[in-house]
């Protein structure tokens, strides 16, 4: 089975090839610890979850890598102005990282670094590049100089001519090239700081993720994730550091994946979807899954309109395939032997095509509802969820995922029961004009209820 993935650097879909099959080397830029992350890091995040995944079944063994920068200018800041320690405001955000990961179903990724643990091979990687004729000291700074390299700018398609023109970069008299960014800076006393040759300091940006993919995956590795706002100039800068450190270097990472943006504020939205820009804020107002769901509902290439409709059909994508798993409890799933021929996964094998997979899922669970025939229903069942369990959706009991949990205001689950049994007392006494005003009461407070022969079903509507 082939798995395409659009390349930025080459600019096209390509056939993925790792160097060694038997060791798939993958690393995404992490958050930097200063605040709770955007939703629109969730996209990214869940992207790169869902690769991970897709690499697993192709592959014995993938180490998916996602770093932690927890030195930075934007931390020292924030914390100051709390008046915490830096150390600990870093911890707190990275706590809360992983807890908004695990909200949205990510797996853990295999190695999770983080950029102070990793000083000695900055140090490293910086004394190898001025060796090599491409970095510089000046006034306490170490800087990569662009023009040291033939093709800066290759990932990013500028070249230094035209970034020149439309620079916005710090003009500093310490820099020969306005273009050259900084690997080292120097740290006064109230800042994070390391000894290091060139005075007590601490490392830049684009430096710390180069030092960590090198120490754990290697030279080279199979592909580098990120946002598309990453390309330049964080990943462009990574790469001119990887490559120029190394003699015979094979390009530092061989597939650059980017997601495309998330448009949050490219509609108004309604005080019931809270204009949410906080990950930790949509996870504290819609299930995990749904969230998770309308992270993928868009190809990750296309930018992603964060709107209440989004919401809304994701919650009704969701009812939908857990309605095939509540009428099939009886049904032992009959699971597919060849996972990858799946329509579904094929489509996802052609560079995450997320919106085709759901699009198979759907009409999947539109054969289960037509159908009568048991073994056909075990075997689209089987189908739904291994589908899901490469999308990380699904993961809950069907019951439970209707049910919900009511929210601020909302009936309890046992408040729902005694009114449904207060319905069904009603209807046995043959008063229904009591019954129906249950039922209209219940659905005013969002509950909806649908009498089966198995007895009263009931769901909170999205
Ligand atoms: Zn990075």
């Amino acid at each position: 089975m082939t798995l395409y993935l659009y390349n930025t650097l080459s600019g096209k879909k390509e056939v993925f090839e790792p160097q060694d099959p038997n060791r798939v080397t993958f690393y995404a830029c992490g958050p930097t610890v200063y605040n709770y992350v955007h939703v629109g890091n969730g996209r990214s995040a869940v992207v790169f979850d869902l690769l991970n995944r897709l690499l697993q079944k192709l592959y014995p063994n993938v180490i998916f890598a996602r770093n932690i920068t927890d030195v930075d200018d934007k931390i020292n800041a924030s914390a100051k102005e709390e008046g915490v320690d830096i150390k600990q405001y870093a911890e707190r955000f990275t706590e809360a990282y992983a807890d908004d990961m695990q909200r949205l179903g990510n797996q853990v990724p295999t190695l999770q670094p983080k950029a102070t643990e990793h000083i000695p091979q900055i140090i490293d990687i910086i004394q190898r590049l001025i060796e090599r004729g491409h970095a510089y000291e000046s006034e306490g700074h170490v800087l990569f100089a662009v023009e040291s390299m033939d093709d800066y700018g290759r990932l990013s398609h500028r070249n230094l001519d035209d970034m020149l023109a439309g620079a916005r970069v710090e003009v500093a008299d310490y820099k020969r090239n306005p273009m050259d960014f900084v690997l080292w800076k120097p740290s006064s006393d109230d800042l994070p700081g390391w000894d290091s040759p060139w005075g007590r300091g601490r490392p830049g940006w684009h430096i710390e993720c180069t030092a960590m993919i090198m120490h754990h995956l290697g030279e080279t590795i199979d592909i580098h994730g990120g946002g598309s706002d990453l390309v330049f100039p964080h990943h462009e800068n990574e790469m001119a550091q990887g490559k120029c450190c190394v003699p015979d270097s094979h390009g530092y990472a061989r597939y650059w994946v980017h997601n495309a943006m998330l448009d949050v504020e490219g509609e108004k939205m309604s005080k019931s979807l809270g204009n949410f820009t906080l990950l930790r804020d949509v996870l504290d107002a819609f299930p995990g899954e749904l969230v998770r769901l309308a992270l993928l509902s868009a190809h990750y290439r296309s930018n992603l309109n964060w709107s209440e409709q989004l919401i809304h059909q994701s919650r009704q994508t969701l009812d939908r395939l857990y309605t095939v798993l509540r009428d099939s409890e009886d049904l032992e799933p009959d699971m597919p032997a060849d996972l990858l021929s799946l329509e579904a996964i094929q489509a996802l094998l052609d560079d995450l095509n997320t919106p085709k997979a759901l699009a198979a899922l759907h009409e999947a669970s539109g054969r289960f509802f037509k159908t009568e025939d048991k073994a056909e229903r075990a075997r689209i069942k089987g189908e739904i969820i291994s589908v899901c369990g490469v999308l990380g959706l699904l993961q809950e009991d069907p019951e439970s995922w209707f049910k919900g949990d009511g929210g601020e205001g909302g009936l309890t689950e046992d408040e729902i029961e005694a009114l449904i049994q207060a319905r069904q007392d009603a209807k046995k006494a043959k008063d229904f004009a009591r019954a129906d005003a249950i039922r209209d009461e219940l659905k005013e407070k969002g509950v909806v209820i649908q009498d089966t022969r198995e007895g009263t079903r009931w769901s909170r509507e999205g």
